[in-house]
């Protein structure tokens, strides 16, 4: 069985005193059997550990570099996050794709650094707008999936997060029919690469808009374990009942 996972992105956002929400996300999994990892920016990293020490809140970080050290002024490596607490680390999310280039071996570099350290991996892949109108939806996410993920990918070291491009900070979502179609074809190609055991085991996300008010309905969808959350992350009273409704 496939523990549900909630995962939230807090991208360039929150303060240090915003992760008093981390106490509120902890109350709430009293009633929840789902899992809960809150990431945010490098800088609240130990102090969001700090915090979430003692409770089953996860936390994890929003990107890592694929060298284990050395002269790269600005980056975090995959250890520096391990030995601070964070089990966790986004990577290859469409937003770091766009605005650094990060390609898919870009990417399966950092995910071969953050297994390395003992990370879980949450991989994004997804769809543009323009790809979704042209019908290169899938193409695309088997291209994505095919360069992302080394080989060595488990159900253990690695989540993987749909989130089309167009569907992230719009408000907009997909219908529940292109979900489907999307995670059972990343199921199913997963599948094919690693065999039915890793496949089975891996979590497979939605994200892109996110809200308490949508959640249940798209958690109805068969393969999908749970959603990466940005906006609606933020805060405890948005994040909680997205939690609860896994
Ligand atoms: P959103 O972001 O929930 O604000 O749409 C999701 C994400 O980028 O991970």
């Amino acid at each position: 069985m496939r523990r549900k996972l909630a995962a939230g992105n807090w991208k360039m956002n929150g303060t240090l005193a915003g992760l008093d929400m981390l106490a509120d996300v902890a109350a709430a999994m009293d009633s929840t059997r789902a899992e809960a990892v809150i990431c945010p920016p490098a800088p609240y990293l130990l102090p969001a550990v700090t915090k979430a020490q003692g409770t089953p809140v996860g936390i994890g970080a929003q990107d890592c570099h694929a060298e284990p050290k050395g002269a790269f002024t600005g980056d975090i490596s995959a250890s520096m996050i391990k030995e601070v607490g964070a089990t966790y680390v986004i990577l290859g999310h469409s937003e770091r794709r766009d605005a650094y280039g990060e390609t898919d071996a870009d990417v399966a570099a950092k995910a071969q650094a953050a297994w390395d350290a003992g990370l879980t991996a949450i991989i994004c892949i997804g769809e543009s707008e323009a790809d979704r109108s042209s019908g290169t939806t899938l193409d695309v996410i088997a291209e994505q999936l095919a360069g992302s993920l080394p080989d060595g990918c488990t159900g253990e070291n690695t989540v993987v997060a749909y989130e089309p491009i167009w569907a992230i900070g719009t408000g907009k979502i997909p219908t529940l029919d292109q979900i489907v179609e999307v995670h059972d074809f990343i199921r199913a190609t997963l599948a094919e690469r690693f065999g039915t055991d890793v496949s089975d085991a891996l979590r497979l996300l939605y994200g892109g808009s996110v809200k308490p008010d949508n959640a249940a309905e798209i958690f109805k969808v068969d393969n999908v374990d749970g959603a990466l959350i940005g906006g609606a992350s933020l805060r405890a009273a948005d994040f909680v009942p997205i939690l609860q409704a896994l």
